[in-house]
């Protein structure tokens, strides 16, 4: 993956390695055409350090809000992906969110969709969730409702990278002379989008 390459457009490409919480954010947003300002934040950085610049993150969304007219768009939208950029205000640098951030600050209300999925959303839900990821094996699924009755949200997540990607972890284990690289729990989105990323390329 070549960041200075990343362009608005490939981010539909990419959604299919990305975890459970930026999936969630990606699907509404194509779905409704908009997305609340807390989901917006928490997708804006994540995608920043997937590489996507800013003048590339103007776009995305520009071209992602398609119900509104421009001049809303610049009024409203534009200086808040520009602020997350450092570019506008304090000029502060925001680093994509961690899974502890995600997980604990500002907790996503009834009608929104950030925050950790494993989290927030009810187990029925979540399960609809992992189908659409592709996961519907009935001992995973059942681990996975463990895990989030134990508030282990970091193990599910992980879980689901290792049973996603359990064809290509094998063949690196075995590249590596049975030594295992990915033991511990995903505790970054981008790390996660990283990895699935390498993995499948
Ligand atoms: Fe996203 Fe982290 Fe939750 Fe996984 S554990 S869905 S990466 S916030």
């Amino acid at each position: 993956l070549n960041g200075a390459s990343l362009t608005a457009a490939v981010v539909d490409d990419l959604a299919q390695y990305f975890p459970m919480c930026m999936r969630q954010l990606h699907t509404t947003l194509r779905r409704e055409k908009k997305l609340l300002h807390n989901g917006r934040l928490q997708y804006t950085l994540f995608l920043k350090g997937v590489g996507l610049s800013v003048d590339e993150a103007v776009i995305f969304w520009r071209k992602s809000f398609s119900r509104i007219d421009d001049d809303r768009f610049q009024k409203e939208y534009r200086y808040n992906i520009r602020h997350a950029y450092g570019l506008e205000g304090t000029r502060r640098n925001y680093k994509p969110l961690s899974c502890q951030q995600i997980l604990t600050e500002r907790r996503p209300a009834a009608n929104q969709v950030h925050g950790c999925p494993y989290r927030e959303v009810a187990i029925d839900n979540l399960v609809i969730g992992l189908a659409a990821m592709g996961v519907s094996d009935r001992d995973v699924i059942r681990h996975v409702r463990e895990d989030v009755e134990a508030k282990k949200y970091h193990v599910a997540c992980t879980r689901v990278f290792e049973y996603s990607h359990a064809k290509e972890l094998k063949r690196e284990k075995e590249a590596a002379g049975g030594m295992a690289r990915f033991t511990e729990n995903i505790i970054h989105p981008n790390e996660y989008f990283t990895r699935s990323f390498g993995l499948k390329n």
